[in-house]
């Protein structure tokens, strides 16, 4: 009876992977006219999804079926939870959020080009409305933001990662502060470089970061991201005024690829060959862009080949500096590796406020850049560079940006780990040899599907659970160094 389960299980999972590759062909190579059909395509897969995780069939084997060891249990707990969720949304209102997100998308655009927040009020506040409802038949009892930060990092509690986020804010302040005062700008070493110069220096890197083009795909668009499974993982990057910024988007997207190609082969498509969700996924991308691209022995061993693939003559101090300047930007996107964070605390406070009726849609745009006064000491100039900038309200997703940091808080805790366990890390990510991470990084994380939770997962490859403070000690330790306090 469990092998008819697992055979609906893989169904599920490779309609699932079957849409993965339809957006992505959406965001990359995809006709502009093709979106009418490709939307019509995505929602019957979708359709098709929630009929198999519903079904009756489905409720029976999860009710009556008993594990048989850890990985059963594990794939039945997190089919299970999936099952229980989506029946206990009504079919309509999914379809009215999805209906009301594909609206509130292109208004959210406009407004954005426009810099018109009036535009987008009433879809984010039809959206607020709609996931306060969805949070309610999902789990009536809880506090509606933490149901739907839920969605995102089903593993972690809201209360803890609400200390941490606090922690770390607390943190960063004074040293953004302090970098700040300090007046300290390194430029970048680099002049103009032609795209396609970018380009080659990003495929550079991803081989010497042991990237298996075998199985894995690399295209530009303009928001890097990355899609794919265990055979076939796909990332993309931006090139444009910034050939650091190309680079680095690349290096974090291979840290997504990395971890799912390292998933096992022969669970693909179920839960022993998913990916964990959010938190660890960003924990594995942002280790590679900042504690391996942004540190000073990858620039020792990668600037040579910079300066042989641009023509240039830069040292890896100039480099390193650069790649870690400090400088509040109104953008996240924009934004270096520490003001980043205080961005994400601010859209969390905010949000959280919605959710919970604690402020109205047209308190944002004040609360905003009063808050980025408050933590970055900038004041947008628009709300277009101000709470307009991001697209994940307009999608309905709630509860999305906390992931961001507490990634980041995981990498530095898994990078730790990996330096007390290794011996002589720094050196060897100075010879280029980045395999010994990489296996590092299978052995206590990849190869481990979701057969932990994320909790466990952490625990297990760090001997500690989740805490804000091996990113703050390196924090301090790296950029104390550099702005010298
Ligand atoms: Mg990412």
């Amino acid at each position: 009876m469990y092998e008819d389960f697992l055979r609906e299980v893989r169904r599920l999972g490779n309609l699932g992977h079957a849409a993965s590759v339809l957006r992505w062909d959406q965001e990359v190579v995809m006709p502009e006219e093709g979106t009418g059909a490709r939307a019509e395509q995505i929602s019957t897969l979708s359709t098709q999804m929630h009929e198999l995780l519903t079904s009756e069939r489905m409720g029976r084997w999860l009710e009556e079926l008993e594990p048989r060891g850890r990985r059963e249990a594990a794939v039945l707990r997190e089919v299970g939870r999936r099952h229980e969720r989506a029946v206990r949304v009504p079919e309509r209102l999914v379809e009215e959020i999805s209906r009301t997100a594909s609206e509130a998308f292109p208004e959210w655009n406009r407004a954005k080009r426009e810099d018109d927040f009036e535009r987008f009020a009433p879809y984010l506040e039809r959206l607020v409305e709609l996931k306060r409802r969805y949070a309610g038949h999902v789990e009536p009892d809880v506090e509606p933001y933490e149901v739907l930060f839920q969605d995102f990092e089903p593993y972690l509690d809201l209360r803890d990662a609400e200390d941490l986020l606090e922690e770390m804010r607390r943190g960063l302040s004074p040293v953004v502060e302090e970098i700040g005062a300090g007046g300290a700008e390194p430029g970048s070493p680099l002049g103009e470089v032609p795209e396609e110069r970018q380009m080659a220096l990003v495929i550079r890197a991803l081989e010497l970061l042991g990237f298996d083009f075998a199985r894995g795909r690399l295209d530009t668009s303009p928001h890097p991201f990355s899609t794919g499974n265990q055979f076939d993982a796909r990332i993309t990057t931006r090139v444009g005024s910034d050939p650091l910024d190309s680079l680095l988007s690349a290096v974090h997207e291979f840290g997504h690829a990395l971890y799912t190609l390292g998933l096992p082969v022969d669970h693909y498509a179920t839960p022993l060959g998913e990916p964990r969700e959010l938190t660890v996924h960003e924990s594995q991308s942002r280790l590679w862009e900042n504690h391996v691209g942004r540190s000073l022995a990858f620039w020792r061993f990668f600037t040579p080949v910079l300066n042989e693939t641009f023509g240039t003559d830069a040292s890896p101090g100039e480099v390193y500096r650069g790649v870690n300047r400090v400088r509040p930007h109104p953008v996240r996107v924009e934004s270096d590796e520490l003001t980043y964070h205080l961005h994400v605390a601010l859209r969390f406070e905010i949000e959280r406020d919605l959710v919970a009726g604690e402020v109205e849609v047209d308190e944002v745009p004040g609360l905003w850049n009063d808050g980025m006064e408050r933590y970055l000491g900038i004041r947008p100039e628009s709300d277009a560079e101000g709470c307009l900038q991001d697209v994940h309200w307009s999608h309905g997703s709630f509860g999305y940006f906390p992931t961001y940091s507490l990634g980041s808080m995981m990498a530095a805790q898994l990078y730790a780990s990996a330096s007390e366990e290794i011996r002589g890390l720094d050196d060897i990510v100075e010879r280029g040899e980045f395999e010994t991470l990489s296996s590092w990084l299978r052995e206590e994380v990849h190869r481990h599907g979701q057969v932990y939770t994320t909790d466990e997962l952490v625990e297990r490859a760090t001997g500690a659970p989740l805490s804000s403070e091996p990113f703050l000690a390196y924090v301090g330790e790296k950029f104390g160094e550099l702005y010298g306090f």
